[in-house]
């Protein structure tokens, strides 16, 4: 059932929360050993009694189920960031999103495995071991946001919360059947968000429908004093408009398909018949598709750009794990100094891809090549953003893919980071410009259901409501949750 519906059964009293929390529970008994999309789940008495208590006490989301990504601090829960850093990190607050979900009545289930510090593309980065894509296990589900996308589709969890830096709630979204959003820079607070790349990075929704996507937004969406990005807007009426979008489509809207992609050697075949699918559907509840390119400048640097500046702000953000501050303290040699102990502790404790970052990162930021790399990929984001903003200019979104290739098998592209940062190509526009995205699931391919994407301009989540309210009626892509036997 969407979180809508639960919440108004439970209220009503037409389901009862023992079989409401039961029935997840019993489908991550069954399977969980098989995904590994939790790090920490909470026990069923104590969710069971809260969910209970915010059933009377009613909300938004009221008795809801969410599961939340292991990098966002929820009060007296660990916050390992899928690190042996962080292993026994407990959050001693709750993230602002924590606070408004608890304040709505949603109950959260657990904490969902991730790449490390939300590093990786497949979810293969964690210490915590990979999670399978549930359609296919053989297959990763798409990271780094991996174990949150598992967790919806298996029906572990009823809605989940994700971060997207480059892709980490569109690209497992896109690949597990989930509507997944990344909002405009500033939307939602990322207080209590442990950063990784904070310039690019947002806190957004992953859920089974289009209304549900959009509670879930406007339950943890706006303004908050203790993020100093944070905009002050309006963050109201997302589910009204995305029901509107539903019922009566999105007439006389305009969306540009982006072709660079139509020819792009690395988007594969299938990718493309969606995007040309997703634009037909669009089509048919009368929106007006057109097609315009990009540009090759903003195509081809746009991923090298990304990656830099992410290595840059990773390289500084990850200072503060130092066995120190933050880490695992370990008594130092008696002959160490202090440089030897830090080192010793971060050599030990963080895993291959984040060392290669952080080294990466620090010597792109180093005299001689800042103004070769770090300040060069500021001015290709510039131009992404110029040129993103000059196409929206006349329409209302672009189209485009968010995955480029179908989800790899375990272990096909984790040891070869060429291969995985290669998966980012579409998705990281979006965090480069600030712009908002949605994924909308279009159709299966063998057997899984796969997504695309449309990107707006600065907090245009509306407009991406409605389109994707359009786009849900004409595929009829919902509720898609793995069978369990
Ligand atoms: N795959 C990208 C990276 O590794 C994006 C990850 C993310 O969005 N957190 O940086």
């Amino acid at each position: 059932m969407p979180a809508w519906l639960v919440r108004e059964e439970l209220a009503k009293g037409n389901i009862s929360v023992e079989d409401y929390v039961g029935s997840v529970y019993e489908r991550i008994e069954r399977l969980e050993p098989s995904i590994n999309a939790f790090i920490t789940l909470r026990s069923r008495e104590e969710v069971m009694e809260e969910v209970r208590e915010a059933v009377s006490r009613g909300g938004k989301l009221a008795g809801v189920l969410v599961a939340v990504k292991d990098n966002i601090h929820v009060k007296g829960l660990r916050v390992t960031c899928g690190s042996k850093m962080l292993e026994h990190y407990v959050a001693p607050y709750d993230a602002t999103v924590i606070k408004r979900l608890r304040e709505s009545g949603a109950v959260v289930i657990g904490k969902t495995n991730m790449d490390e510090f939300a590093m990786g593309s497949t979810g293969e980065t964690s210490a915590y071991g990979a999670t399978r894509n549930p359609w296919e296990l053989e297959r990763v589900p798409g990271g780094s946001s991996s174990g949150s996308a598992a967790a919806v589709a298996a029906g572990m969890a009823t809605l989940a919360l994700g971060s997207d830096t480059g892709g980490s709630i569109r690209l497992p979204a896109s690949w597990t059947g989930l509507y997944g959003l990344k909002p405009t820079y500033g939307l939602v607070s990322r207080y209590g968000l442990v950063s990784y790349a904070d310039s690019l990075e947002q806190i957004g929704p992953m859920a089974r429908d289009i209304v549900d996507l959009a509670l879930l937004l406007e339950v943890i969406a706006g303004f908050d004093p203790l993020d100093a990005t944070s905009l002050r807007t309006d963050a109201r009426g997302f589910a009204e408009i995305a029901k509107k979008g539903l019922e009566e489509g999105a007439g006389d809207r305009q969306v540009l398909l982006i072709s660079d992609f139509l020819e792009h050697p690395g988007v594969d075949p299938e990718i493309r018949g969606l995007l040309e699918l997703a634009a037909d559907k669009l089509g048919s509840m009368g929106v007006e598709v057109s097609e315009k390119r990009l540009g090759d400048e903003v195509v081809d640097y746009a991923l090298p750009a990304y990656y830099v500046i992410a290595m840059a702000e990773a390289s500084s953000n990850l200072a503060r794990y130092d066995g120190i501050r933050y880490g695992p303290k370990e008594e130092p040699k008696p002959w160490e100094s202090w440089n030897e102990y830090y080192s010793r502790i971060r050599a030990k404790y963080f895993g291959l891809e984040v060392k290669t970052r952080i080294i990466l990162g620090s010597w792109m930021l180093s005299a001689g090549y800042r103004d070769q790399y770090y300040i060069r990929a500021l001015k290709v984001r510039r131009l992404v953003r110029d040129r993103l903003l000059e196409l929206l200019r006349g329409v209302d979104a672009l189209l485009l893919p968010s995955a480029v290739t179908m989800p790899p098998r375990l272990g096909e592209v984790v040891d070869d980071p060429e291969k995985m940062y290669a998966l980012d190509l579409a998705n990281v526009l979006a965090n480069l410009s600030g712009l908002p995205a949605l994924v909308a699931p279009v159709a299966r391919v063998s057997g899984i259901p796969v997504g695309v994407q449309l990107v707006s301009k600065p907090l245009g989540e509306k407009i991406l409501f409605l389109l994707g309210g359009a786009l849900e009626a004409a595929t009829g892509m919902r509720n898609l949750v793995v069978p369990t036997n």
